[in-house]
């Protein structure tokens, strides 16, 4: 039998999202639990892949298949496509296998023309026309890429004509002379009259929907979130009920759960006679559904049962679309929502509450990306009390968030590539915005509901976003006028997406507790969850920070970064630059107290749990004094002429100091630096555990290390000398020598190196960079042509490479535990706090994983989801 393309709804289910996109394959496992769901049918992403083969035409075979599940759709639902007396309407939507919010395109109506809609009026009123006048514009946008602004014009000159306020009040005669308006503009800007064929409409509709799976915004999006770009996107069509049949008719969008706090209510907005892109495209002011329980309970009644009836289908919480037609209720699509960390964290143990899920579900119902939310500072609460707010709009999405305004996304990635931190302000946002959006701290629009794409794009980024603020106005010049006052571009504002309010100026922020649910989650996840979280910090405050966030160790102390503080970097300067032995441990002792101190806070907050501490790893440029001043004054510290200094300096340049002299080959030219941390940390250690009398746990990693002899060098003289102080103090430490793997080399030569550490940490940051070959410094300049070009999908650097790099972490594990089975594995690069990286670490064969305090409740719960 020949592949099937094209799917009626009821041959589809929920598991067949991969083929039939998120919407298809929910649109028919609603109608296989017998909910008034429009029916349809549904085109697969293997025919978007297939078009895309075929140089950007839909094969034959594939348009013989959706003209043939048309006709079935006819017959189910007893009308004709392109009839005038008896017409079916349908709608043509995206639906890729995830929900990529605002990034495909929908078109409403098709199946309308000019006798068809004469035919119609004729049965359902003005209604015909007013759906006709949505078909030509959205169909003209979507399809043919019309700019809104001419739809717009045409929109103003005939409701000023007929002097008519709004576009949901327009009389049949007003309609017809906007459909002739929007005609003429079709014809003008796409040079072809408007297609008055309904299968040519569909066909170009379902074409327009593949294509907009290729469009820059929706690659962005996908880049951003990891997804793949051979899924391609499936397009659903669905028999069009309506929203616009006047009174009792209505449509809306609405969550079963509150998606800021997750109450338990319904929670979304509707508006009277209006078809579904009025309510998303924050075009119109809706109204919440409080006031659809008063108007219309029965509805609302029925409403409520099957978003509770979904919801346990579900299990989980849910987001519909919903029309209301002359009082007839119908499900146009459900989805689980998007929802605040909050609500998300609130929801999950709620559900558990009402046995709706389990706890491995609910673990997993969490998503690790928004759980960031619930991390981010609030404003300091005794500031608030001392200002005022300039406006309020609706609380969409939690955090506090400063910055200065940008009114476009342009200007918003302007500022932040100069390291401002940007409030993206607008009248309301567009897809085209997402990449302004992304690189805002937080995100305000004067328009739009709590389910308008600012709204819905700024909750699944975790991002802090008021909406729908009234308050604000724009001038001719486009600058925000809040309440009289004319606020410019640059200039500081802050919002809190929590309570909606809005600030004049930078409010200072303060950190946030850990709610009792959230720590219900992490509980159960660390239940589950087989692998540690460790942290990489390296100062108290950083760590104390991390043991709240629940790390059981630290994976990685990097004790350059000690070096950098003001008070020291003089004496680490004069270390480096020392051009003998007895110069260098001057300066070392100068540094010994200091960093022996650093051990000790950090041991005396720890007590008992690992603590792996990296010795020196420095790309030696970073060192360098630079300004005059600096070398000058170290020039009379070391006792030599400025010009003598200048000449080390110049000495120690390294062409490509990222491979150059760093990391285990500094100590071994110099040992003595590794020797001067060997005492530190041990005296530390052997301080901590007579004040305390705790058994201390203290790691020590040799860094860069890719031949076990530079180990074997390094290990031989920190063992004797710890062992030596050990013995001398009379106090049992129980320290261990170990390595970062994070050279190609080392993982090739892994089981020669086990033989000898006593624990492997992999440095995925340098294991990437070295295996890749390029930089980490300077990839970012070109990787960007990578991904447009579609030869990466994303950034190694933030989500390990599972196809390369992996295969040598694959390699070396294998090879070590060949030679000591029980040898501690851990991971502290970057992408141990990354949930997709995550995801491979878990079965890789790692003890922990370590990363920075803030995510280390992301990935104690990335570890336990499936
Ligand atoms: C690494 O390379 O992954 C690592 C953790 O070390 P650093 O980032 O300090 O080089
Ligand atoms: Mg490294």
């Amino acid at each position: 039998m020949s592949k099937q393309y094209v799917y009626m709804f009821s041959e589809g289910n929920a598991n067949m999202r991969n083929t039939l996109g998120g919407k298809g394959a929910n649109l028919s496992e609603m109608t296989s639990l017998g909910l008034p769901v429009p029916q349809g049918l549904i085109v697969s992403t293997d025919a978007c892949n297939r078009y895309y083969d075929a140089s950007e035409t839909i094969p034959e075979g594939i348009v013989a298949e959706i003209d043939q599940k048309l006709q079935e759709l006819e017959v189910v639902t007893g009308k004709k496509f392109g009839d005038k007396d008896n017409p079916l309407l349908v709608s043509v939507r995206s639906g890729a296998r995830v929900s990529m919010p605002g990034m495909m395109d929908t078109i409403l109506n098709l199946g309308l023309n000019d006798v068809v809609a004469d035919g119609m009026s004729k049965i359902m009123g003005s209604t015909a026309y007013d759906s006709y006048r949505r078909l030509i514009q959205m169909f003209g946008e979507v399809a043919m890429g019309v700019d809104k602004k001419h739809f717009d014009l045409d929109m103003d000159t005939v409701l000023k004509k007929y002097n008519i306020a709004s576009d949901h009040d327009l009389t049949l005669e007003a309609l017809k002379d906007v459909i002739s308006k929007y005609k003429d503009t079709y014809l003008r800007e796409v040079g072809t009259p408007f297609p008055e064929d309904p299968k040519e409409q569909l066909l170009l509709a379902v074409e327009s929907v593949f294509r907009s799976w290729n469009t820059p915004r929706a690659k962005y999006y996908r880049k951003l979130n990891g997804f793949s770009d051979a899924w391609g996107t499936a397009v659903t069509i669905q028999e069009m009920v309506f929203g616009n049949m006047g009174e009792g008719s209505a449509t809306g969008v609405a969550f079963s759960r509150n998606p800021a706090t997750g109450e338990d209510e319904l929670y979304g907005e509707f508006l009277y006679n209006a078809q579904g892109e009025d309510v998303v495209a924050g075009t119109h002011t809706p109204l919440p559904m409080s006031e659809m329980k008063e108007t219309m309970p029965e509805v609302y009644d029925e409403f409520y049962k099957f978003a509770k009836d979904l919801e346990k289908h579900y299990h989980d919480m849910q987001d519909m679309e919903f029309t209301v037609e002359r009082g007839k209720l119908f499900m146009l699509q459900t989805r689980s929502g998007k929802r605040t960390a909050q609500a998300a964290v609130k929801i999950a143990i709620d559900l558990v509450n009402e046995g709706v899920m389990n706890k491995v579900e609910a673990v997993n119902a969490v998503d690790v990306n928004v759980v960031d939310g619930l991390l981010h500072p609030q404003f300091d609460a005794k500031e608030l009390e001392k200002v005022d707010a300039i406006a309020k709009g609706l609380p969409a999405s939690p955090g506090a968030a400063t910055g200065v305004i940008a009114y476009t996304a342009e200007k918003a990635v302007e500022y932040f590539n100069k390291g401002t931190s940007v409030i993206l302000t607008r009248l309301e946002t567009s897809p085209e915005d997402i990449e302004g959006m992304h690189v805002s701290n937080g995100i305000l629009t004067a328009r739009g509901g709590m389910t308008s794409h600012a709204a819905v794009v700024a909750r699944g980024m975790g991002k802090s976003c008021v909406v729908g603020c009234q308050d604000i106005s724009f001038n001719d010049k486009g600058d925000a006028v809040i309440n009289g006052v004319i606020y410019l571009e640059g200039q500081e504002i802050s919002i809190d997406g929590g309570t909606g309010f809005v600030y004049d100026g930078r409010l200072k922020t303060q950190e946030v507790e850990i709610s009792e649910d959230f720590e219900q989650i992490l509980t159960w996840s660390d239940e589950m969850a087989e692998l540690d979280v460790y942290t990489n910090a390296d100062t108290p405050k950083d760590v104390m920070k991390a043991l709240e966030f629940g790390a059981k160790g630290i994976g990685l102390v990097r004790t350059e970064h000690m070096f950098f503080e003001s008070d020291r970097i003089r004496a680490v300067r004069e270390m480096i630059l020392s051009t003998s032995q007895m110069q260098r441990e001057i300066a070392l002792r100068k540094i010994l107290p200091m960093q022996r101190k650093d051990f000790e806070d950090i041991f005396k907050v720890m007590r008992e749990l690992p603590v792996t501490i990296r010795y020196l790893d420095p790309p030696l440029h970073e060192f360098m004094p630079t300004t005059t001043q600096d070398i000058e004054e170290l020039a009379v510290v070391m006792n030599i002429s400025t010009t003598e200094l200048r000449e080390v300096i110049r000495s120690l340049h390294e062409y490509n100091p990222m491979m150059g002299h760093r990391g285990c080959r500094l100590a071994i030219t110099y040992p003595e630096i590794a020797l001067m941390q060997t005492r530190a940390l041990i005296e530390a250690a052997i301080n901590v555990t007579k004040e305390l009398d705790v058994v201390l746990q203290p790691e020590i990693m040799i860094p860069l290390v890719g031949d076990v002899e530079e180990f074997n060098y390094l290990a031989t003289k920190i063992r004797e000398l710890s062992d030596s102080l050990i013995e001398a103090s009379g106090v049992e430490v129980n320290y261990r020598v170990g390595t970062m793997i994070e050279l190609p080399r080392a993982c090739l030569l892994a089981d020669e190196i086990a033989k000898e550490a006593d624990f492997f940490s992999f440095g995925t940051n340098d294991l990437t960079q070295m295996t890749y070959g390029f930089s980490r410094d300077d990839a970012g300049g070109f990787l960007n042509d990578y991904y447009e070009k579609g030869i990466y999908g994303s950034d190694p650097f933030a989500s390990l490479d599972t196809h390369g790099v992996s295969q040598l972490i694959d390699i070396a594990i294998e090879k070590a535990r060949k030679v000591k089975p029980d040898i501690k594995i851990g991971i502290c690069g970057e992408h141990g706090g990354d949930p997709k990286s995550i995801a491979y670490f878990k079965q890789a064969g790692f003890n922990y994983v370590s990363c920075s305090p803030y995510r280390v409740p992301i990935a104690r719960i990335a570890l336990a989801q499936d």
